[in-house]
């Protein structure tokens, strides 16, 4: 992201101010800030859910955003993880997890579904229906489903507020692993410094709608990642 400025149509003053910001390749990044400092907006805007007023947004080596070309949100090969899971109550495990998966033959389509699940650890749980599964397997499933089309990015917005603490620990634990694996570029936002402190290669510190702080998760948190020296 380089000097993006963004306003809600209906927002007094910038939601965003000169952000600039870049991740690397298989890096995870957590936003950490007050409830209203811009977190979600910075999401919204790199999945093109939102129009920046200025400033450019790059992926690897292509342009998705400047002052000439804007690319539709289906076509950024961008996953995203949102707080309520977002499943679709009809469909089963198998089909949630298919529905990103339009262009691919039948064949590849299974074979993909099953390289996820195997991912997540839920091979078995194909024809279940979401009311079905505890929380923490309908998290891993909104997973999956992020993970089955290889994004280039992954994004969460604070996908455990909806956990008990317990499954909280295990799941995130699990993700780190998960996304690793995957070398799978990530960012994490969350209220919660211990989430970043125990997830995060590097932290960025939210503050009305600008980066106040960034840095390794040691030099804003004081901690390193407990999950870091693990064979994540
Ligand atoms: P939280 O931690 O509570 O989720 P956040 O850091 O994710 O907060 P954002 O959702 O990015 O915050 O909101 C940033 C600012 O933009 C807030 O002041 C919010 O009221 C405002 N805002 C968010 N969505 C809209 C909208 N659709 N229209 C107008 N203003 C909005
Ligand atoms: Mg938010």
């Amino acid at each position: 992201l380089t000097d993006i400025n963004f306003r809600y149509r209906n927002a007094d003053k910038l939601t965003l101010q000169n952000v600039s910001l870049s991740i690397n390749k298989g890096e995870l990044v957590s936003i950490l800030g007050k409830s209203g400092s811009g977190k979600s907006t910075i999401l919204r805007i790199i999945a093109g859910l939102e129009v920046p007023s200025s400033g450019s947004l790059l992926v690897g080596d292509k342009t998705l955003v400047d002052e000439a070309c804007f690319v539709q949100p289906e076509k950024r090969g961008i996953g995203l993880v949102f707080q309520d899971y977002a499943l679709f109550p009809h469909l089963t495990v198998a089909d949630n997890v298919k529905f990103g998966l339009r262009k691919m033959s039948r064949k590849q389509k299974l074979q993909r579904l099953e390289e996820v699940l195997q991912l997540v650890d839920l091979v078995g749980y194909e024809k279940r229906y979401p009311y079905e599964l505890s929380g923490g397997q309908q998290q891993r499933v909104a997973l999956a489903r992020a993970l089955a089309p290889n994004p280039a990015l992954i994004m969460f917005d604070e996908p455990f507020s909806n956990l008990d603490a317990d499954l909280q620990l295990q799941i995130r634990e699990e993700l780190r692993s998960i996304i690793k694996k995957a070398n799978i570029t990530s960012i994490f936002v969350t209220h919660d410094q211990s989430d970043a402190a125990a997830l995060a290669d590097r932290v960025i510190v939210m503050d009305e709608g600008r980066i106040s702080k960034i840095g390794t998760t040691e030099e804003i948190l004081g901690r390193t990642c407990v999950f870091a020296n693990k064979s994540c």
